[in-house]
């Protein structure tokens, strides 16, 4: 048997026990988690320095040659364990394919991204962040270098974390995934679904060829259930699940007063102040206590099933610690919790700008002021229609709305004039979780035993969950592995390597998840 421990609970010196009580016996049970665990605790080192070896490839979307030099280093990943692998060409970075299982079992296709986010080297506490570094703990936590990386079979200690840029996000669950083949392949389970992998090479640079690459290849990536491995799990360390992402739109409005500033003494009573006017006009948008009261802004939403709004009740809600974290005199939302309100389609004003303020002011009137706003999206809600609703409400306030920038003659014969930018984005994705491919994943990650799920609805984030809920048809999750202080898109990105380890039985759990067959596309 394994011994359990608790999470984060491992010493070095406790995984010696652990492998002495092992012993070179033969593994116990036939069944994918006990296997991946069993695999954890004796190959941890292997898992280190494969995770090592891919963080030290250069992976910032846009340079395509060492974008290539990942996606070939995943085919060769891939087939080592006896995979197949191909690359979906899309013009630019390459989407890497990969499959293994019986092709009669129920799919399973896992996503994950192999480019990292553009590094200020300055900021890092190593030379190079594709030099991984390792160290005894965070740099917060007095973490000090480990100088000699652990052997083939050496122990490894669970409070250890990888430094180097993806370590987390989000190449540490790619490594997870093929250890976890690894373990399937010593122990002798068979993988009880058809395991597919698409692994992106362009997800912090938008994601762009993601939806394309989908209707191109509908019936490859055809599946009953898409596994998003991204992200960090809760702070708990409890196997969590997402079953949604937002959309985005978002809108620049910009608001004409003269067509040149003027002096303020001698025009300020009389030429209407384009500042003061889109400050009246955004505030016609929301409700003292951030209610959106744009006409039908959520008359598309689909309203959280029972399912899902159980799932919030039991959510370990932090908001009191969050609000006294960001010192937050209130909260928006008649006391509702953030998770909640998350699930409604937003208005947010991102920024504003007009003329100068401070020690830069002068005694004018603007000519112009504009503010940009994103509007999250949840399922239900189309982004152009969403940002229609926006210059619906705009010129219901009395506004003409241009969508280019206007003439004299339009300035001249409009008594009150707006221009709307934008209104492109993509809609959200959500699989409601009483669908039965969610309550496989609740199930199998519940008997992980690595404590009940934290279960949400959707991420107040945004990302391309439709491209599986909407495009390829299938029922949608996302579950991390890493550690939430991972410095993701930081400099000092790291991975803890305890979640590495418990990362191998959460994705196993969900890679053999009971999912139902229930794929729309043959
Ligand atoms: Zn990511």
């Amino acid at each position: 048997m394994t011994p359990t421990l608790p999470f984060g609970g491992w010493t070095a010196s406790g995984l010696l026990i652990a492998v002495a009580i092992l012993g070179p016996g033969p593994l116990d049970g036939q069944q994918p988690v006990p296997a991946a665990r069993s695999w954890a605790d004796r190959n941890a080192a292997s898992l280190v320095t494969e995770l090592r070896d891919f963080t030290a490839l250069t992976n910032v979307a846009g340079d395509l040659v060492t974008i290539r030099r990942n996606a070939a280093a995943l085919v060769s990943m891939l087939e080592r364990r006896g995979a197949t692998a191909r690359i979906l060409e899309t013009g630019a970075e390459p989407i890497v394919y990969g499959e293994i299982g019986d092709p009669s079992r129920p799919a399973v296709l896992i996503y994950c991204h192999y480019d990292g986010q553009p590094v200020d080297p300055a900021g890092w506490q190593q030379a190079n962040p594709w030099t991984p570094v390792l160290r005894t703990a965070a740099i917060e936590a007095g973490g000090t270098v480990v100088e000699r990386w652990p052997g083939p079979g050496e122990p490894v200690n669970p409070e250890w974390r990888l430094y180097a840029r993806s370590a987390s996000d989000d190449k540490a669950p790619i490594v997870v995934l093929m250890h976890i083949l690894d373990a399937w392949r010593a122990a002798g389970v068979t993988p009880p679904n058809r395991l597919k992998f698409i692994f992106e090479g362009d997800e912090e640079a938008g994601s762009k060829y993601l939806a394309e690459t989908a209707r191109r290849h509908r019936d490859l990536l055809a599946a009953d259930l898409a596994v998003m491995a991204d992200g960090p799990i809760h702070p708990t360390g409890r196997p969590s699940a997402f079953f949604g992402l937002r959309g985005m739109s978002g809108v620049t409005i910009t608001v004409y007063g003269p067509v040149r500033p003027l002096h303020s003494g001698h025009y300020g009573n009389w030429a209407p102040n384009p500042a003061m006017r889109l400050a009246q006009l955004l505030s016609s948008m929301k409700g003292s206590d951030g209610e959106v009261l744009v006409a039908g802004w959520e008359d598309d939403m689909v309203p959280l099933g029972p399912a899902d709004r159980a799932a919030l009740a039991a959510f370990p809600h932090d908001d009191q610690e969050q609000r006294l974290q960001f010192q937050l005199g209130s909260t928006d939302g008649s006391g509702a919790m953030r998770h909640e309100l998350i699930a409604h389609p937003s208005l947010n004003i991102r920024g504003m700008r007009s003329l100068f303020v401070g020690a830069e002011a002068r005694t004018l009137v603007p000519d112009v002021a504009l503010a940009t706003l994103d509007l999250r999206l949840v399922a239900g809600n189309d982004p152009a229609r969403q940002a229609e609703k926006v210059v619906r409400h705009v010129e219901a306030q009395g506004y003409r709305v241009v969508r280019e920038e206007p003439d004299s003659a339009t300035r001249v014969n409009s008594p009150r004039l707006a221009r709307i930018a934008g209104g492109n984005g993509y809609p959200a994705g959500r699989t409601p979780i009483d669908h039965p491919a969610a309550q496989a994943v609740v199930t199998a990650l519940r008997e992980t035993g690595l404590g009940e799920p934290v279960v949400v609805p959707t991420m107040g984030g945004s990302g391309p969950a439709y491209v599986f809920t909407d495009i390829l048809r299938m029922p949608f999750v996302v579950v991390p592995i890493v550690n939430h202080d991972n410095n993701q898109h930081a400099e000092n990105e790291n991975v803890r390597v305890g979640n590495l380890l418990k990362g191998m039985e959460i994705l196993a759990a969900v890679a053999s998840a009971k999912v139902p067959p229930a794929r729309s596309t043959p």
